[in-house]
């Protein structure tokens, strides 16, 4: 059993290189997985993972091949096995923003689809890492054009998808044309029989990692979500904030670029906004956290770690700009709000296949998460009608209108139609 560790992504024996492109990538803190698997791998023990798409796991594995790479030598020493060409074109993506830094650096994703003869020209030149799917690598292996016997590092990467699709018997091939002491990590979302079964062929006393934390429950937030790719999530989070008319957000993205980009965003479209994470002095974020809680500030954007601290208690909602890598962070954020019995908003931003993770946060959290549409610029318009009837119809039964009343019975006198004073108040108000 492995206690988890709350690792920064200092405490990791990894190559200046890499820690240079973790700050350029904007990370803050490893994910729940990485900093379970991390420390584990780079002591060359073989991992046995349970993590899903979305929990940071690439660069799990990632760290730990690139740190290890002898760049000179230009054959694999690493190979990562994946089901499909899209995730091996995205993992390639991710390992080779993560050795930005790494000089000469050569990473290629092979699948089926794609002309073999391009790819076969580029190993020949000579690569590090080879990421494909299990068709493709081999087909290379049975060309002779892609040798496995300096491998040092192989990867499953959703190996429960792998067995599902009847790649067991490629997979199985890969391996014995890779050498025995090599390094395996293997990572899949499920661990039925037939992982177990691969795990016990081909890993050696393999750690058996996987996140559990104890269960987290929350109340008092109404939480809903909505589906929105990135493109359509700015304007998904003002229309909402419109339509709910709020005005004490807090916004969550997940790396402290993110948080830049969307701070600037928001502010070019005229809304008061400051942005936090843990690349700012701590007195910058203590004032733009003052100004928020005065009301200067309507939205404050921030990372996980630069809103561990805030406690205000009358933030109206939280939105998840992105959703979290981790179960438990989700339950955090949302905390952020629903605050002194008041009761808050939580929205949830998810794209495509994200919703999978949405549901296991939903099962971890005890809670309901309800599906959401972004309301049409007619729906908007009839939402806001109403929020101010409501308002009228109150301060008519509430308040005290007596200074009021004459100033319109004059306009009255002088011959306008009390309907269409009332409308053009109506008008006035919405479009403040
Ligand atoms: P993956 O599970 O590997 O598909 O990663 C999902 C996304 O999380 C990718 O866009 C990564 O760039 C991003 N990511 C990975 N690690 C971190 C981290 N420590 N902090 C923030 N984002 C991360």
């Amino acid at each position: 059993m492995i206690i988890m560790k709350n690792y920064e992504f200092s405490d990791f024996k990894i190559s200046f290189e890499l820690k240079q492109a973790i700050e350029r990538m904007g990370f803050e803190k490893p994910t729940d997985i990485q900093s379970l698997a991390i420390p584990v791998a780079l002591d060359g023990k073989d991992v046995l993972a349970q993590a899903q798409t979305g929990t940071g796991k690439t660069v799990a594995f990632g760290i730990p091949i690139l740190n290890k790479l002898f760049i000179d030598d230009r054959s694999p020493q690493a190979v990562i096995i994946c089901p499909t060409r899209e995730l091996a074109i995205q993992i390639a993506k991710e390992l080779k923003r993560l050795g930005q830094y790494i000089d000469g650096l050569k990473v290629l994703p092979v699948y089926g689809g794609q002309p073999i003869g391009r790819q076969i020209r580029v190993l020949k030149k000579g690569v590090h890492v080879v990421v494909g799917t299990p068709g493709r690598i081999i087909d290379h292996i049975n060309k002779g054009t892609l040798d496995l016997i300096g491998v040092e590092t192989v990867v499953l990467d959703e190996a429960d998808e792998m067995l599902d699709m009847g790649f067991r018997d490629d997979i199985e091939k890969i391996l014995e044309f890779t050498p025995k002491e090599r390094q395996t990590l293997m990572f899949s979302a499920t661990f039925p029989k037939e992982i177990k079964s691969l795990a016990g062929d081909y890993l050696i006393n393999p750690k058996h990692l996987k996140v559990s934390k104890k269960e987290l429950t929350v109340s008092n937030v109404e939480q809903y979500y909505y589906e929105a790719r990135e493109k359509q999530k700015l304007d998904t989070l003002t229309t909402v904030m419109s339509v709910y008319d709020l005005r004490k957000v807090l916004v969550f993205c997940n790396t402290k670029r993110r948080v830049d980009k969307l701070s600037r965003d928001l502010k070019s479209k005229g809304y008061d906004v400051g942005g936090i994470h843990g690349d700012l002095k701590q007195e910058t974020r203590d004032q733009l956290m003052a100004q928020f809680r005065r009301g200067k500030l309507n939205i404050l954007v921030a990372t996980d770690v630069a809103a561990r601290g805030i406690d205000i208690v009358d933030i109206e909602a939280v939105f998840n700009y992105d959703l979290p890598h981790d179960k438990e962070d989700y339950v955090h954020r949302i905390g952020r709000t629903g605050r002194a019995g008041r009761t808050g908003y939580a929205f949830t931003f998810v794209a495509g296949k994200e919703i999978y993770r949405l549901r296991d946060i939903e099962e971890f959290a005890k809670t309901e998460i309800k599906k959401q549409k972004v309301p049409s610029f007619k729906q908007i318009d009839k939402i806001k009608n109403n929020l101010i009837l409501n308002n009228v119809i109150y301060t008519i039964e509430h308040d005290n209108i007596n200074n009021e009343v004459p100033i319109i019975e004059d306009l009255i006198k002088e011959g306008y139609n009390p309907i269409d004073i009332a409308a053009a108040l109506l008008k006035l108000q919405k479009n403040r």
